[in-house]
């Protein structure tokens, strides 16, 4: 079969190998769609501490089952099925208390396993056991399926900052996850959403895809005080840092209004992770600030059933659809922000 094999940092070879043959207690899918992430960008030039090289990466995926095996229960050849990529031990201390996004033996397809950037991906018998193959809703296409991945993060986020009724809700940056977080808060009952991106391009984009209120560039706007013209004042109840900014992070603390929350949802560069942040606006706004970084295999069905019933669609983030032979093409233009959703459909 063609794949895209990740041989060591930044090269990455499209080539033949042999096409996986699943054992009995395992799975064969036809890939039919996997998303660019920001997580295979940071990849493809740093590696990662759960992979090993070679690899097939790709893990926003969904596609077709081609073979089950014998031993695989509720599963038949022609399945359509997206794959939640972190798979949790069901074992340690976190999973056994239900929070399997923090196991502590967190393995992933298209890290510690081959992923879809593919003609086929195996799927183990750990991932089926794990509860993270999920059939597709009907009527819902292979592409949107693969960004349940993205989605399931974006609502572990906002669970975990108590995104609510009636919450001014600020996102700073607006690339593919600042649009869902967007769209998510809004189906949340947000009372206002903002959207902060210091690219002119970027925040363009957003105006025509993120669906938020009001949209500021902190580098031209006094964003301060543009929050606090719209809020009386107090400032925003929730805000979500979507992007990998240590200056975004210091500026959340300054935006959240007094008992609201911020979540540090784009993590910092490996060798750059101090930020500096005036915490004396945690100690007198009694605000808190959280940070997440996943999902869980639940997550990633809650977010199947969201995007099956139409509540939130996200096809429209979709900016660019490559055969597999581009994937390299494809993380440039995910890379420089060309797009939004980078999908390679092998
Ligand atoms: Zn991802
Ligand atoms: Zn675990």
């Amino acid at each position: 079969m063609k794949s895209q094999v990740l041989e060591n940092i930044e090269n990455l070879q499209f080539k033949e190998v042999p096409r996986p043959e699943p054992s009995s207690r395992e799975m064969l899918m036809k890939v039919q769609a996997c998303a660019i992430c920001g997580t295979d960008i940071k990849i493809y030039h740093h590696g990662h501490r759960l992979i090993t090289f070679p690899r097939i990466t790709g893990h926003e995926v969904a596609g077709e089952l081609v073979e089950v095996g014998e031993e695989v229960e509720g599963f038949a050849p022609g399945d359509r099925v997206a794959v939640a990529p972190a798979v949790p031990c069901r074992r340690c201390y976190y999973c056994q208390r239900g929070e399997e996004a923090m196991c502590e033996n967190l393995r992933a397809v298209g890290y510690y396993w081959d992923g879809g950037f593919a003609e086929y991906m195996l799927i183990p018998r750990e991932v089926i056991s794990g509860g993270c193959v999920n059939k597709i809703p009907e009527g819902l296409s292979f592409e949107v399926a693969a960004l349940a991945e993205p989605f399931a993060c974006a609502i572990n986020a906002q669970e975990l900052m108590w995104v609510s009724e009636g919450d001014v809700v600020v996102v700073i940056g607006s690339g593919p996850l600042g649009c869902i977080h967007s769209r998510l808060a809004r189906i949340k009952g947000a009372d206002k959403v903002i959207i902060l991106e210091v690219s002119a391009h970027r925040l363009e984009m957003a105006k025509e895809k993120a669906r938020a209120d009001f949209y500021f560039n902190p580098a031209e706007d006094n964003v301060v005080d543009k929050i606090k013209a719209i809020t009386g004042g107090r400032g925003a109840d929730r805000v979500i840092v979507a992007c990998g900014s240590d200056k975004a992070q210091s500026l959340a603390l300054e935006l959240v209004a007094p008992l609201g929350s911020v979540n540090f949802f784009g993590g910092l560069p490996k060798d750059k992770p101090l930020a500096t942040l005036n915490t004396n606006f945690l100690h007198y706004k009694e605000c808190y600030a959280v940070g997440t970084h996943g999902s869980s295999p639940q997550h990633n069905r809650l977010a199947l059933e969201v995007l099956g019933s139409g509540l939130l669609d996200v096809e429209d983030l979709i900016t660019h659809r490559l055969p597999l032979k581009e994937l390299k093409t494809g993380l440039g233009i995910a890379e420089k922000g060309e797009g939004l959703k980078v999908i390679i459909e092998p």
